[in-house]
């Protein structure tokens, strides 16, 4: 048979694979995110910016480096509550770096009186994060040069690392498990445990914290430092701009960087500069009352934006006024919220994560996640700003007793105002710092989508399909709602005149800073992805796309009915979708109609609705009734896809799998489970999962 391109880069990438075994990772390469360059360009490599960190800690003199190597954001506050904590507990001179912006060739000349960190999350499938791609391939790298030549090269550091994983990915922590044994084998010491933070059993803030303390007792000693009474210094000044009001044109309302200001934003738009889309057309796509989900089209007619099928394009949501409202009032700033203030770092290696001149509201409302789950560690601190002695004492027992914490505040969701509010009996806690703040809440961060439409059928419209986040929890008068999924369904409410309110919506500023997002728009950008139909359409495939996992596998259905009209022969496509009830939230099942009329007994549909038998049925269940016909498409090498939620359903698709292979092929588990591995790593069996 001949190769088509796919199968060569397959073949490629086994023996890339190959190679990296036997050569230990060193011609291991990563993809770049194509994005990723352009951010380094932009943070980094200013002119003038040294990436010689020695220089760098010598010149702000800094004996404590913290490096992360972060995507969502959330390893960056590690480093960053980890450097507060160094300095305010034991005087260290700390310093946060992003790895994308330094060198590593003389790490060897870090003095054995200086300690670095490495903070770093494991991306996807086991991958770096895009900023660490560069530093993960050096350190890893078998031939590994440094500039002094000492033996053990790296002899004189000493160093601490933390991982941020997902135990439902097959490569659990496998950045920091790397790069704890490359350090070690360059004979640097390491300090404390090598810590694991687990996001996949929801544990991760426990095990961070649990981790932390050991290990700064072990610091202490190794350094010789003292521990002192933890004295709060704010790391920014907030400066009142008597002369400025919201109208003065330099003032930032919301706008994410200068060229959204001036009105001449421009591409390439990434995660740094979104582009600012019109919605075509937005509607739900429940028939039930109480839980919605939205199909939107997102038209990038206008901007040199562009996609593939099975990409994910980036939402930039903004706060419910609700919750800024809360915000404001708690902390006492209400009549204070347009104010303007400049925002500037008292230590010269912080960064301002947003741009300023700007006001309160603006901050609060565009730029951190107030919604998000509160830190155990962030409370603890806020405790010597509480305004009574009785709201103190609830704050430190908050912070130090783990079950009490969970059972007053996780257990009900509750955001940092609401705990405020609760703890504090509905007192201001004015004494707060507001930098306080903008170090202890992380950064609004824009919520990633798996791109439902096809790039070959409607080049220009990117599709969403979202289900908005509402659940009613034990101890709350009303549901937790998501950020980003409630923004979106205000403006499908507004777009399709929907009366307001409406019973499930909050009240978003819609038309954005000065009004620029009016008539419907939404910032957005894309990032690029691996899940990929085979490029030869003739190969059969099987989807497995249960609830919003269904989002890329109408992509890839879209796009072999395009194919087929474009006279191609198309292959084998099997379609396993999964919901509650066939009248409820069975989504998209006109288009499956269509699909069928096009594409005849080469698509097929099998639906599992768990709640209308007497027993659950899921989409796992609907794969084992198919085991023979599963495994003959498989020898076809037919290509595999899994989308949705990562805990459980990808989970058992592939145990069940792996069932599957052994049973037909009459061989033990073992080795079907070997053959699904390999069917991974040669991009046979593909997932999304979120
Ligand atoms: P958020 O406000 O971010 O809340 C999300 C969750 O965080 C909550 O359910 C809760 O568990 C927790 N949480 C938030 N605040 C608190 C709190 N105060 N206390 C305790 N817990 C809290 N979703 C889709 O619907 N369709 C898709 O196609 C899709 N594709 C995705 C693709 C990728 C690659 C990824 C990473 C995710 C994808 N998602 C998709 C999920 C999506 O990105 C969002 O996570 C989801 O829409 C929820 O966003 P939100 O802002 O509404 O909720």
């Amino acid at each position: 048979a001949e190769l088509d391109t796919l199968d060569l880069v397959v073949l490629a990438a086994i023996l890339l694979g190959t190679v990296a075994y036997f050569t230990k990772g060193k011609l291991w390469g990563v993809t770049k995110d194509p994005y990723a360059s352009s951010l380094a360009n932009a943070s980094g490599a200013k002119a003038g910016k040294t990436r010689n960190i020695v220089e760098k800690m010598e010149e702000q003199g800094k004996n404590c480096i913290i490096f992360y190597g972060s995507q969502t954001g959330t390893a960056e506050d590690y480093a960053s509550r980890l450097a507060k904590e160094g300095k305010s507990r034991f005087g260290l001179e700390t310093m946060v770096a992003d790895l994308e912006e330094y060198d590593f060739d003389n790490l060897d000349t870090i003095p054995d009186d200086k300690v670095v960190f490495f903070v770093l999350a494991t991306y996807g499938e086991g991958e770096p994060t895009d900023n660490a791609v560069d530093f993960y391939e050096f350190i890893t790298n078998e031939d590994v040069n440094f500039t002094e030549g000492n033996e053990p090269a790296l002899g004189n550091l000493n160093y601490v690392t933390f991982g941020l994983g997902n135990n439902t990915y097959e490569h659990y922590n496998s950045m920091v498990r790397n790069v704890d044994k490359a350090l070690q084998k360059l004979g640097a010491h390491r300090i404390g445990d090598a810590g694991e933070g687990d996001d996949g059993a929801g544990t991760m803030e426990e095990d961070f914290l649990a981790w932390k303390e050991p290990m700064w007792k072990a610091l202490a000693e190794r350094m010789g430092l003292e521990e002192r009474e933890a004295v709060y210094e704010p790391v920014f000044s907030i400066i009142e701009r008597e002369g400025l009001t919201k109208e003065s044109p330099e003032v930032y309302l919301g706008e994410p960087n200068k060229m959204h200001l001036d009105g001449t934003a421009k591409g390439p738009f990434n995660a740094h500069n979104p582009y600012i889309a019109p919605i075509a057309q937005s509607y739900e796509l429940f028939s039930v009352k109480d839980r919605n989900c939205l199909h939107m089209d997102i038209d990038i007619s206008a901007s040199n934006l562009n996609y593939q099928t099975g990409d994910h394009i980036a939402v930039w949501p903004t706060n419910p006024g609700e919750e800024v409202d809360r915000f404001m009032n708690v902390l006492g700033l209400s009549e204070k919220r347009h104010t303007v203030v400049s925002v500037k770092a008292l230590e010269p290696t912080a960064k301002v994560p947003f741009p300023t001149p700007t006001t309160y509201d603006a901050i609060v409302r565009y730029h951190m996640e107030i919604c998000a789950p509160v830190s155990r560690q962030f409370l603890a601190q806020l405790a010597a700003f509480a305004p009574d002695a009785e709201a103190r004492a609830e704050m430190t027992k908050l912070g130090a007793e783990k079950d009490y914490f969970y059972e007053k505040i996780s257990l009900h969701h509750l955001n940092i105002a609401r705990v405020l509010d609760i703890v504090g009996k509905g007192q201001k806690w004015t004494n707060i710092p507001f930098s306080a703040f903008i170090e202890g809440i992380t950064k609004l961060q824009p919520r990633y989508y798996s791109i439902s439409s096809s790039s070959l059928e409607q080049p220009k419209t990117i599709s969403i399909t979202a289900v908005v986040e509402n659940t009613q929890l034990p101890g709350r008068d009303d549901p937790f709602r998501g950020v980003a999924t409630n923004y979106l369904l205000a403006l499908k409410q507004k777009q399709n005149g929907e009366p307001e309110p409406c019973p499930f919506g909050l009240s978003y500023e819609l038309t954005g800073p000065r009004n620029k997002y009016d008539g419907i728009h939404v910032p957005v950008h894309v990032r690029h992805s691996n899940f990929k139909l085979p490029s030869d359409p003739s190969k059969p495939i099987i989807c497995i796309g249960p609830g919003t996992g269904v989002a890329p596998m109408r992509g890839f259905i879209r796009e072999r009915v395009q194919q087929a009209k474009n006279g191609e022969k198309v292959g084998k496509t099997l379609l396993f979708f999964g919901c509650r009830k066939s009248t409820e939230d069975f989504m998209y099942k006109n288009e499956w109609e269509e699909a069928k009329e096009i594409l005849g007994d080469n698509f097929e549909l099998i639906t599992a609705f768990s709640r209308e038998g007497p027993k659950k049925v899921y989409v796992q269940h609907r794969l084992k009734e198919r085991a023979e016909e599963i495994n003959q498409l498989l020898e076809q090498k037919a290509y595999f896809y899994v989308c949705g939620d990562a805990a459980n359903m990808a989970r058992e698709v592939n145990t069940v799998l792996s069932q599957i292979i052994s049973e037909q092929r009459g061989i033990p588990e073992a080795k079907a489970e070997e053959i699904v591995k390999n069917m991974r790593s040669s991009n046979q069996y593909q997932e999304d999962v979120w």
